[in-house]
């Protein structure tokens, strides 16, 4: 089984481009364009990880994981904020937050899914391309 994973992110392109990659990886997504959407999606199903971008509507990712945190909800997922290269001064008050970790957007489209998949436990990672077809 692949993992499913949340994505939060308010800015479309963004929210696509990271579907797209995880996706074409044969990772299951649902995806939340607001704060306040994001923390319902993950009090409903239990994801395998959590991305999270900082600044959004209604909700920040900040607000998001403190909630997830503070009410100890049975989000046990990796949550791993994403945010503009220029916020990266801030990466203590992301930790402190509560992210397990951050990366800096925009994203790069080689490396995303490997990065991500660091945070995954290895029985939830996407076969291989070459190990997908066939056997
Ligand atoms: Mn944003």
């Amino acid at each position: 089984m692949v993992a499913r994973i949340l994505i939060a992110e308010d800015h479309p392109d963004s929210l696509e481009l990271m579907q797209y990659l995880l996706r074409a990886h044969g990772y299951s997504t649902a995806t939340a364009c607001d704060g306040e959407r994001a923390l319902a999606l993950a009090r409903e199903e239990p994801f395998d990880l959590i991305l999270c971008d900082l600044q959004m509507a209604k909700m920040s990712g900040y607000e998001v994981a403190a909630q997830l945190k503070a009410e100890n909800s049975p989000c046990r997922a990796p949550l791993i904020a994403v945010t503009a290269f220029s916020m990266l001064g801030d990466s203590e008050k992301v930790l402190a937050a509560g992210f397990d970790a951050y990366f800096s957007k925009p994203i790069e489209p080689e490396r995303f899914v490997t990065q991500i998949e660091t945070y995954l436990p290895e029985a939830l990672r996407a076969p291989a391309p070459n190990q997908r077809a066939g056997d």
